[in-house]
């Protein structure tokens, strides 16, 4: 087993059931759908998908819903293509239009009153850049193309000078968000978070909503690393979305940023999934390049949870071969010490304390004693999250009663979850839970295993126990 994650974005290479059973067969865990592209209908027939896999396979892949948030667009260009050249004025409207080499209408109706003469657009990825000349503050705003090329039709435009006040949820968002929790869908990632409030008022709908969806902050805008401590504590994942955060900050700045935000997460116990270009040459050749294979395997060093797939799963060309391919980078570079025990000692005397203080010397002994597993159940998945953060060596083995919370904790570094319902009590739970794992040959005779478990087993709370013991 790789203890590493693997998130693929489903789309048109990849809706099929069959190419859906090999991806998950070659080490993909969670599915992630993109509700900037496709309609409920094909994001429907992926979720039916994945689930019936699960079904079938016995696996619990989980599904995050990536709501499209404040992402700014031009319109429709003529021929489906105008030349931007270096020098010539643009006018940027608010008024739909056809866009010519002389006007593009964008779909940002507070832009003219947003932006100031001297700001940067940037266009399709930051391969187009102007400048703002000047605004009328309503309608129209006049800029210069300092970087020009090719402009297509509905291409992102960012704004890394501008303080956009857009909300982060809008009204499409809202949209998917009702139809991503009428499906159960275990995560939800919010695009262009710039503060922690952004992920405040999400979590307030899904609990409206009556729903256990887990949020993902994506990290993208310059504005969230400013507080990004905060939005880590209220997250349950980040994600470094490297394609737009390297066009709102220089991209050279990426990588540091990139280590920062891993450092921070291990430390909150919260997961974090490192995005964008990974394997992009994938999308249309069979083999990725040896800088590719480089980034998959820094990640893997810098101690990410999980690595994703955007445009490699969802049209490229080679789907499997690049989950095949990514699963060797990872499991080659599992196999270099280094990676393991990231142990944080916990606070003391906070409320979660003895929990954490159990999960942080569950890692520290299962190094000394050369532990084989850590197995411990779960009500609420909080020892899941403690206990992978800690990056112990020992594979970590979590039980629990909750079908959707198993499949929620599959994004985890390392954890592997089992379904397991009776709470009778704690002798009877250790000596079952390593008879299942027995069984499956996950832990053989002599091995040496460490349970975690919370006492009385029928009050469920949190974990307050540990023992040493060898399988016999
Ligand atoms: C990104 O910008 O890196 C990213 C993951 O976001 P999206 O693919 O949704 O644009």
């Amino acid at each position: 087993m790789k203890r590493t994650k693997i998130v693929a974005t489903l789309g048109p290479a990849s809706t099929d059931i069959g190419v859906i059973e090999q991806l998950i067969n070659a080490g993909v865990n969670v599915c992630r759908i993109n509700f900037s592209h496709g309609s409920y209908e094909n994001v429907l027939t992926q979720i039916k998908n994945v689930r019936a896999i699960n079904h079938k396979l016995h696996t619990h892949v989980a599904i995050l819903a990536d709501l499209q948030g404040p992402k700014l667009r031009i319109g429709v260009v003529e021929n489906n293509g105008v030349e931007l050249i270096v020098g010539k004025e643009i006018v940027i409207t608010t008024k739909e239009c056809i866009g010519t080499a002389e006007r593009v209408y964008i779909t940002y109706p507070q832009f003219p009153k947003d932006v100031k003469a001297g700001e940067n657009i940037l266009i399709d990825d930051g391969k187009l850049l102007l400048k703002v000349i000047e605004t009328n503050g309503e309608d129209e705003v006049k800029s210069v193309v300092v970087y020009g090329g090719m402009l297509s039709s509905k291409k992102g435009v960012n704004l890394p000078n501008t303080k956009v006040s857009l909300p982060c949820l809008t009204e499409k968002d809202l949209k998917d968000l009702d139809f991503a929790l009428e499906h159960n869908v275990e995560w939800i990632g919010l695009s262009f978070v710039r503060s922690v409030t952004d992920i405040v008022d999400l979590k307030a709908i899904i609990k409206k909503k009556n729903k256990s969806a887990r949020v993902i902050a994506k990290i993208e805008k310059p504005e969230a690393l400013n507080g990004i401590d905060n939005i880590i504590d209220m997250s349950d994942g980040i994600m470094v979305a490297r394609g737009d955060l390297g066009v709102e900050l220089p991209m050279e700045q990426v990588p540091l940023v990139q280590k920062m935000l891993v450092r921070k997460c291990l430390a909150a116990s919260t997961p974090i999934i490192i995005a964008t270009q990974m394997m992009e040459s994938m999308i249309t050749n069979f083999a990725p390049t040896r800088a590719e294979v480089n980034d998959v395997a820094n990640a893997v060093l810098d101690g990410a949870d999980a690595v994703m797939l955007s445009g490699e799963t969802s049209v490229g060309k080679y789907p499997v071969k690049v989950i095949e391919a990514m699963t060797r980078i990872i499991k080659n570079v599992e196999a270099e010490e280094s990676i393991y025990y990231k142990e944080h000692e916990p606070t003391t005397r906070n409320q979660t304390f003895v929990a954490d203080s159990i999960c942080f010397n569950a890692c520290v002994m299962s190094k000394q004693a050369d532990v084989k597993a850590i197995v411990t159940m779960t009500n609420s998945g909080y020892t899941a999250f403690k206990l992978a953060s800690q990056r112990p060596q020992a594979n970590i083995f979590i039980f629990t009663d909750n079908e959707s919370l198993l499949t929620t904790l599959n994004l985890l570094w390392g954890v592997q979850g089992f379904y397991y319902d009776k709470y009778e009590s704690t002798d009877q739970t250790i000596s079952e839970t390593l008879e299942i794992l027995k069984n499956k040959k996950l832990v053989v005779e002599d091995d040496l295993v460490i349970n975690i478990v919370s006492m009385p087993m029928k009050e469920r709370g949190r974990t307050n126990m540990l023992k040493l013991s060898q399988i016999k």
